[in-house]
């Protein structure tokens, strides 16, 4: 229905199904710039994540939104195990490429990376040999990724499927890390918020937001981000076009708010799964208007 009437993502895509918005190339294509440079990609994010994961005993992690790998990669340099899936092949092209250059490392060497959908990831993991037979320690959904999946039904089924598909993948006591940006904000300001805990970008211009509401209810949150050419190809290897001033790409997202999401998530998971949300990576009362909040839950 939302789909008929407002255009989601960049043209040249096919609307049916749950849509992979990535297909076109576009966003996938400039990802790496969007992310700014990995190397020194927010050491408070790394170290948040690495302790975070140490902590709970977790070795062994899936990445289910690994896209181009930013994630997955450094978890790898932090020594952990990763199973990375993603389900656009736009995106994984660059995470096989970053495997194959460092495929000398031995942490690289083994590193899985797989096509898997959400809704079919039990299917689409079927026959990966490195899946434990107990379960993962940690299954991860970062970097905005779960509010990708729309809501066209309008009942949140595809979003409890989904989590359903993570928890099941999780041994007992493993823990889910599932992060949304701060809709709230956005939804009462019709902005996004300048600062990015994930991010660390100098080639991004702006992102322009709009949001779509039916019956008066928020439903979906449409980002145009604008890039700088120049500004890319003085600080990347990325090929664009050097006449063109701006690199665009669109993404459309289901807005998450943080009070519905936890009802979401403690239906699915049930009321035995504990339930811990940052923001920012800090504790949920030591920062005003974070930009991303992360929930974790423990498997019971
Ligand atoms: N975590 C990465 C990627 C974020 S982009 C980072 O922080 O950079 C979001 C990713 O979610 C995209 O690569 C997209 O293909 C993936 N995605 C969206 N919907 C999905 C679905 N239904 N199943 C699997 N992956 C999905």
């Amino acid at each position: 229905m939302v789909d008929s009437i407002f255009r989601t993502r960049s043209l040249g895509v096919a609307a049916s199904g749950i849509p992979d918005q990535y297909a076109d190339g576009k966003a996938a294509k400039v990802w790496e710039a969007y992310i700014g440079c990995s190397q020194t990609r927010t050491d408070q994010y790394r170290k948040w994540i690495s302790d975070l994961l140490r902590s709970n005993n977790c070795r062994h992690i899936l990445d289910v939104a690994c896209g181009h790998g930013v994630d997955s990669i450094m978890l790898l340099e932090e020594g952990f195990d990763v199973t990375s899936t993603d389900a656009s092949d736009k995106m994984l092209k660059y995470a096989l490429r970053q495997r194959w250059n460092r495929r000398k490392q031995p942490q690289f060497d083994k590193w899985v990376i797989e096509e898997a959908n959400w809704l079919t990831l039990p299917e689409d993991l079927e026959n990966v040999d490195d899946i434990p037979k107990q379960g993962f320690d940690a299954v991860m959904c970062l970097g905005n990724s779960f509010a990708h999946m729309p809501d066209f039904e309008g009942d949140q089924r595809n979003h409890m499927a989904a989590i359903q598909n993570f928890m099941g993948l999780l041994k007992p006591g493993g823990i889910l890390l599932i992060d949304h940006r701060n809709y709230d904000e956005i939804l009462a300001t019709g902005r996004v918020p300048a600062k990015n805990v994930y991010y660390n970008s100098t080639d991004i211009i702006g992102i322009k937001c709009s949001n779509l509401y039916v019956d008066g209810n928020p439903t979906m949150v449409t980002m145009d981000y604008y890039m700088d050419v120049p500004s890319i190809i003085k600080n990347s290897n990325i090929k664009l076009e050097t006449a063109d001033k701006e690199h665009h790409f669109r993404l459309s997202y289901y807005p998450h708010r943080l009070q519905e999401f936890t009802n979401l998530l403690q239906k699915v998971c049930g009321t035995n799964a504990t339930h811990d949300v940052y923001a920012d990576f800090k504790k949920l009362n030591e920062i005003d208007k974070p930009a991303y909040y992360i929930h974790l839950v423990r498997k019971s």
